[in-house]
């Protein structure tokens, strides 16, 4: 079958990234093999075709984490899902017996490993072969395009749930790359009174956070976030800022931005650390949470919340759909010249 594996930091600045055929994958108990329907191109992916200076990958290892498909095989000992059954995959793996897993924090497992990113093949592949606890089964009113954006906006669902959001409340999110976005459609289904997003640069990105009904998109490079949200807010700040840019400003106007008491929900992959000035972390007496990734509750509540429709228009989120053989030509080399003329794209092994 047809994959895409990334072989290391090439020599050239650039991943090894290679569409090569290798062996379909055999089931064996305890796994289930897919059919991938669809697959996105995560930024973390993408720092590695860029050679960035941060790398969990653990290569050779065929990417793809965020992806959907029809079960075509399933191992002894499996029976929560069945042949023929369309699922999305919660890419974690981890011990299972810690004392975070059996608690249902196995995102903060020591032994924690991902699918598509170390030793586990994903779904830029015609099939992939994954451990039976990773497959979630997904209602018909969720289509495989979407069941691919699964994964980034649970992302945004668990920055709901530590952040404490509710209805009736307020948010800005720094970003709108597709973590900033789905951010904004949890927020949404999760009744917010008002949200805004601020963007680095007119482009795609801004214009999908409009489409998808942002109550403001501040572009900061040429307004001033903070004067703009305390305008909107008649001088009270928003309840809670979700970072997802992990721009070096970001903790500054996440600071600015938020109330007194309020709420700064960190969900950004950082390249570098950033300032963050914690006298006003002080004077404002702020909670700064981390939200990594997503635990137990996340997964199977928001494809309940994708199927049942609190979490709508996701579809805008998706900008380019290719074929496998394009992955790198038509999708990383396109991002990585680019990033503001596209957000998600999705690949169709
Ligand atoms: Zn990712
Ligand atoms: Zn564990």
């Amino acid at each position: 079958m047809k994959a895409l594996t990334y072989y290391g930091r090439g020599d050239t600045g650039r991943g090894d990234f290679r569409i090569e055929d290798v062996p379909e994958p055999t089931v064996v108990p305890g796994t289930v093999k897919i059919d991938v329907e669809w697959c996105g191109i995560c930024g973390s992916d993408l720092h590695e075709f860029e050679a960035d200076t941060v790398s969990g990958y653990s290569p050779p290892v065929i990417l793809g984490h965020e992806f959907a498909g029809t079960v075509s095989a399933v191992g002894d000992g499996v029976d929560h899902v069945r042949v023929g059954e369309r699922v999305a995959i919660e890419p974690f793996m981890y011990c299972q017996t810690c004392e975070f897993c059996i608690t249902g924090d196995y995102h903060v497992c020591r032994d924690l490993s991902v699918v598509g990113v170390h030793n586990i093949g994903g779904g830029f592949a015609e099939q992939a072969l994954v451990p039976a606890y990773t497959v979630h089964a997904m209602p018909d009113s969720v289509p495989f395009d979407i069941g691919a954006l699964v994964e980034p906006i649970t992302v945004g669902w668990h920055g709901m749930r530590k952040g404490n959001f509710g209805a009736g409340q307020t948010a800005l999110v720094i970003g709108a790359g597709p973590i900033g976005l789905t951010t904004l459609l949890c927020a949404q289904a999760f009744d917010s009174a008002f949200t805004a997003v601020s963007v680095r640069r007119p482009g795609a990105r801004a214009d999908a956070a409009a489409r998808l009904g942002a109550d403001a998109v501040i572009d900061s490079s040429s307004t001033d976030v903070v004067a703009a949200i305390m305008e909107m807010t008649k001088g009270r700040g928003v309840d809670v800022v979700f970072e997802t840019s992990g721009a070096a400003e970001a903790m500054t106007t996440a600071i600015g931005a938020v109330r007194m008491g309020g709420t700064i929900v960190s969900l950004a992959v950082w390249l570098a650390p950033a300032p963050c000035d914690y006298m006003q972390v002080l004077l404002k007496e702020l909670t700064i949470v981390g939200s990594k990734g997503y635990n137990k509750p996340d997964f199977p509540e928001a494809i309940a919340a994708i199927g049942d429709g609190r979490i709508r228009g996701a579809q805008e989120i998706i900008t380019t759909r290719i074929g496998l053989d394009e992955a790198i030509t038509g999708g990383f080399e396109v991002l990585a010249e680019d990033r503001s003329s596209h957000v998600k794209v999705l690949v169709s092994p």
